[in-house]
């Protein structure tokens, strides 16, 4: 099986190919900034003393401070983080944002620990990581496994050490520093770009059938994003397993289900049961990922039928299963452009905690859809003129505005 970095690399130079970038660029963009690993020890509500491993990966930060998500999953290593922050420097290059790219994590499953165990885990983190982190440097925020309660332990943990700065982490609740909007802020950006993709191809999203899998932040927010611009969403899933209606599912319905429920769609009776693997295979107009890396690889590659996939989750698609299905035709949306929603937000979260001036939801939205826009319209464009896959072009545009910021900054 391909690694995460593998398949991230690949990408990488197929586009500095295109670009024409020289070697001494490419090993200079490749390599991270910063790389660290802690020791995370709690002490479990029954006694007992566990150790985790936690990393930081600090990839770029030639465009601004360095910006990314903390993952809470037990098949969180080294390898992926390094790539996921790798694509974070990407991400924030594509739809222009002054930050740079970063990612970090803890290998465990949050969903084993009790709400005190989660806060004394992350608390514990940040004591060994406060030193690295901080509003001008490096700015955290949820990913899988971690939530706005999660980013709000960070941002009091390092005021311990560093006094008030809000600034620090975003993703927090509204309630405490955050901005309204952030929540839903990724699944918006994916209906923003799977619209512009739809209307680029003349389709209407009444005759369009989406299936979508995880029905976490990201994919909830997704399905009732898409379901309001009336699309048919027949198929979600979670890690309980897939869920099929032909006429569509009633997302609010499933969303209450899984509010009530723990967040898990577990015993949702309202569609016929299928597994994760078949959602993947379902003969819809539109496939969302939007759950782990690597889900479509060269064992399934030949089962999928979506024409068109939108990719909500970082790095759903393996390199060699992508080149089978660009081959084939399939359309595909590419991660840095098409979840960038999150991490755009995340950035007026951070300018309103600067600045200490509130938004209101609908100038977040405006000016998301703003920024998610010109990001999808100038990858689309530059993919037309250059005869290359949205992805390429993504990370085309990605890569020479880092480059040009690494060139500028000079050597010394
Ligand atoms: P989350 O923890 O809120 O939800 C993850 C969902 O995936 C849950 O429904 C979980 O049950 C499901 N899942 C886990 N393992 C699964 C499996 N084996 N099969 C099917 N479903 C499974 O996480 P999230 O924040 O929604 O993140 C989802 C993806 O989106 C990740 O790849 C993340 O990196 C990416 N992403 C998130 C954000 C954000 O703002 N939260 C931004 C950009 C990208």
């Amino acid at each position: 099986m391909m690694k995460s970095s593998e398949a991230a690399l690949a990408y990488f130079h197929r586009a500095a190919d295109q670009l024409e970038l020289a070697d001494s660029m490419r090993r200079r963009l490749i390599i991270a900034k910063r790389e660290v690993q802690v020791q995370v020890t709690i002490e479990r509500d029954n006694g007992d003393v566990e150790t985790f491993i936690g990393y930081r990966v600090q990839h770029d930060n030639s465009r601004g401070p360095m910006k990314g998500g903390f993952r809470y999953h037990p098949q969180v290593d080294l390898d992926e983080i390094r790539s996921l922050a790798a694509l974070m420097t990407l991400k924030t290059a594509v739809v222009n944002i002054p930050y740079g790219g970063a990612k970090g994590g803890i290998a465990v499953d949050a969903r084993q620990l009790s709400s005190r165990e989660l806060e004394r885990l992350t608390r514990k983190f940040i004591d060994e990581l406060h030193d690295v982190i901080g509003p001008d440097i490096d700015v955290p925020a949820p990913d899988m496994g971690t939530d706005a309660r999660v980013m709000a332990w960070i941002m009091n943990q390092y005021n311990k050490y560093h006094g008030f700065n809000p600034g620090v982490v975003t993703g927090k609740p509204v309630e405490y520093y955050g901005i309204p909007g952030r929540e839903e802020a990724t699944g918006r950006g994916v209906g923003i770009v799977t619209l512009k993709t739809l209307g680029r191809m003349g389709h209407k999203p009444q005759q369009t059938r989406v299936a979508i899998q995880g029905f976490g932040n990201v994919g909830s927010h997704t399905a009732k994003v898409l379901k309001d611009a009336e699309f048919k969403v027949v198929a979600i899933s979670d890690v309980s397993g897939g869920y099929y209606r032909k006429d569509g599912i009633d997302v609010l319905g499933a969303i209450r289900h899984s509010n009530q429920n723990k967040m898990s769609l577990e015993g949702y009776r309202e569609a016929e049961k299928i597994t994760n693997e078949q959602l993947l295979e379902l003969d819809v107009d539109i496939l969302v990922p939007a759950a782990l890396g690597g889900v479509i690889n060269s064992d399934n590659v030949g089962k999928i039928r979506a024409p068109i996939i939108i990719e909500a989750a970082n790095e759903p698609i393996w390199a060699e299963a992508n080149d089978v299905l660009a081959e084939r035709g399939t359309l595909i949306v590419p991660d840095v452009l098409a979840n960038a929603g999150g991490v755009t937000v995340s950035y007026f979260e951070w300018a309103q905690n600067r600045q200490f001036y509130h938004w209101n939801l609908d100038r977040v939205r405006q000016e998301l859809e703003r920024v998610m826009t010109l990001a999808f319209d100038s990858v689309w464009d530059l993919s037309r003129e250059r005869k290359v896959t949205l992805r390429t072009a993504a990370f085309m545009l990605g890569i020479d505005r880092v480059a040009r910021a690494t060139e500028l900054s000079g050597l010394e």
